[in-house]
């Protein structure tokens, strides 16, 4: 994991606040009816203003902008016609690049009225990140954010996705180390100043394993039911952690 200059910092700040555009932008677009392929336009329009590239866009292959996964898609679905729901769930993960530099960063968002039990799963994987985060201080360990995500997400019920996992960002959008949403306290690699990571849990209602449906892509829970994913960069800093994908 290379660790970054403050300039490099500053760079990928600029990059993750197109991210935050985009997701503002987004959120303000999901309704019912809509389809996941009018909010990658949405984002497509804002990197095209922001004269910032797609970090998503070809990667491996990948025909879009942004990765829409509603429901129990747990990530990288496609962008495709078929309208949101009133009741649906969606995550929407979307990067950016600046002058050679990385953002990426996901939200998940009710779309229209969603019962209780599904907003408690966003709300919780939103603290599960949150949890991890505040563990990014020069000299604590991955173990320790992995094990604060996994204690926020399994304390309230849900488990948490094996089979993906955080990882480094800066120059290129997956660089090591891998970030996993779980882990034991003091283990792992040390957090230094400089370090920058994008930490995003994946967190199920039901059992943690995923399946790859057929396009290649879209990660499903293997029984059905409703995953929540978010996600930030941050830089480990010696004031403690800097979220760059912010407005
Ligand atoms: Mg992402
Ligand atoms: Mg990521």
């Amino acid at each position: 994991m290379g660790r970054r200059t403050p300039d490099e910092i500053r760079t990928m700040r600029r990059a993750g606040r197109v991210v935050a555009e985009i997701h503002e932008r987004i959120r303000d677009a999901v309704r019912p009816g809509v389809s996941t392929r009018q909010l990658d336009g949405i984002a497509r329009a804002v990197l095209d203003q922001r004269r910032a590239t797609s970090n998503f866009l070809g990667y491996h292959g990948f025909p879009a902008v942004i990765c829409t996964s509603p429901n129990d898609v747990v990530v990288h679905g496609i962008p495709d016609d078929r309208a949101l729901r009133d009741g649906d769930i969606v995550s929407i993960d979307c990067g950016a690049v600046v002058d050679g530099y990385h953002g990426d960063a996901a939200f998940t968002v009710g779309v229209g009225e969603v019962d209780r039990a599904a907003q408690r799963l966003i709300d919780v994987t939103r603290r599960a990140l949150e949890a991890g985060i505040a563990e990014m201080v020069p000299g604590n360990r991955l173990g320790d954010l992995g094990h604060a995500v996994q204690a926020t997400a399994e304390g309230a019920g849900y488990t948490v996705v094996r089979e993906y996992v955080g990882h480094g960002i800066g120059t290129a959008m997956h660089e090591p180390p891998d970030v996993p949403n779980y882990g034991r306290p003091g283990k792992g690699r040390k957090l230094g100043a400089g370090d920058v990571l994008a930490v995003e849990p994946m967190v199920c209602a039901g059992r943690e394993e995923t399946a790859v449906l057929d396009d290649g892509w879209t990660v499903v829970t293997i029984d059905g039911s409703l995953a929540a994913h978010w996600e930030h960069t941050v830089a480990v800093t010696d004031d403690g952690p800097e979220i760059l994908t912010l407005p």
